[in-house]
C-alpha cells in the first residue's frame, strides 16, 4: 500500500539518471523516460534492477502529449499509484543572441521545456490530488539559475522557459496545497552533463566556473540529492519553493 512510485522525465543520462539511481536506493519503483538514447536508458534501468530495485524506461518525447500520456498509463498499469514526479527533461540549442533566433527554435524550446512540464504536472496532479481521489505526492520541477541570470548571448529562450517553470512551481503549489501534493523547484547552476554540448560548447562548465563563488562546477548527484530531499517527508512543510543549487552563484 505504501509503495513509492516515481516518474523522471529525461532519466537516461545527466541529472535525471542520478535522480533515478538515488530514488532506487530509497526504494522507489522508478520510471525514466528518454527520447533518443535507448542504450543509455537501458543501462540506467539495468543498474537499478541488478541491485534489486524496480525500474523501467519509456521512450517518450515530452513535446508530444500522447507520448506523455503513454508514460503515465504505463506506470499506472505496471507500478500502480504515482507518488512522485520529477520534471527533468529539458533542452537548449546552439548559443546565439535573440536577434538570431527563428520561431521554429523558440517553439521547440518552449514546447519541450514549458508545455512538456505542464502536461506532466497535470497528469501527476490528476493521480495524486486528494481532490481526484489520490493519496497525495510530490512534484519537483528542474528549472535553472538561468531563469534568474537570463542567459544573455547564449540562450535567452531557454532561460525564459525556466522562468515559466518557476512560475508553474509557485502557482501549482498554491493550487494543490490542500490536496496532499507539494510542488517545488530546483535551480541548478553549471553542472557537468552533456547538455552543454547541445549549446555547441561541451567545455562550458570549465569556462564559466571561475564566476561561481565555490570556483567549481557541480556534479549531477549534487542536484539529485536536493531533489530527493524535496520529495521526502523531511520537506513536509516545503512547497512552492525554488532551491538554488549553484555553488553560491
Ligand atoms: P542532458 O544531460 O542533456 O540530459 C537530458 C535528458 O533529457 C536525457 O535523458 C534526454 O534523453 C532527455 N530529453 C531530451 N529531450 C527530451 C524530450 N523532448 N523528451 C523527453 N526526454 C528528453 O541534460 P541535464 O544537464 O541532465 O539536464 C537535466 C535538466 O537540468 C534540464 O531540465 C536542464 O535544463 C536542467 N539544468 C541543467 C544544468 C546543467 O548545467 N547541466 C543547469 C541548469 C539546469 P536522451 O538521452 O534520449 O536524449
Amino acid at each position: 500500500m505504501n509503495r513509492k512510485v516515481m516518474i523522471i522525465t529525461g532519466g537516461s543520462r545527466g541529472i535525471g539518471a542520478e535522480i533515478a539511481a538515488l530514488a532506487a536506493l530509497e526504494d522507489y519503483a522508478v520510471c525514466i523516460s528518454y527520447v533518443q538514447n535507448q542504450a543509455a536508458a537501458e543501462a540506467v534501468v539495468d543498474t537499478i534492477v541488478r541491485s534489486g530495485g524496480e525500474a523501467m524506461a519509456v521512450k517518450a518525447d515530452v513535446a508530444v502529449e500522447s507520448d506523455i500520456l503513454r508514460i503515465f498509463d504505463t506506470v499506472d498499469r505496471q507500478f500502480g499509484p504515482l507518488t512522485a514526479l520529477v520534471n527533468n527533461a529539458g533542452i537548449l540549442e546552439k548559443q546565439m543572441r535573440v536577434d538570431q533566433m527563428d520561431v521554429a527554435r523558440m517553439q521547440r524550446i518552449f514546447t519541450t521545456n514549458i508545455i512538456g512540464s505542464f502536461v506532466c504536472a497535470r497528469e501527476a496532479v490528476k493521480r495524486m490530488s486528494t481532490l481526484h481521489g489520490g493519496h497525495g505526492g510530490a512534484i519537483v520541477n528542474i528549472s535553472s539559475i538561468a531563469a534568474r541570470a537570463g542567459g544573455p548571448g547564449e540562450y535567452v529562450d531557454y532561460a525564459a522557459s525556466k522562468g515559466a517553470i518557476d512560475t508553474l512551481t509557485i502557482g501549482l503549489a498554491k493550487e494543490v496545497a490542500t490536496e496532499g501534493v507539494r510542488v517545488n523547484g530546483v535551480r541548478p547552476g553549471v553542472i557537468y552533463t552533456e547538455i552543454h554540448a547541445s549549446g555547441g560548447e561541451p567545455g562550458r562548465v570549465d569556462r564559466v566556473k571561475s564566476a561561481v563563488p565555490m570556483q567549481r562546477g557541480g556534479q549531477p548527484v549534487e542536484i539529485a540529492q536536493a531533489v530527493m530531499w524535496l520529495l521526502s517527508d523531511k520537506a513536509s512543510y516545503v512547497t512552492g519553493s525554488l532551491l538554488d543549487v549553484t555553488g553560491g552563484r
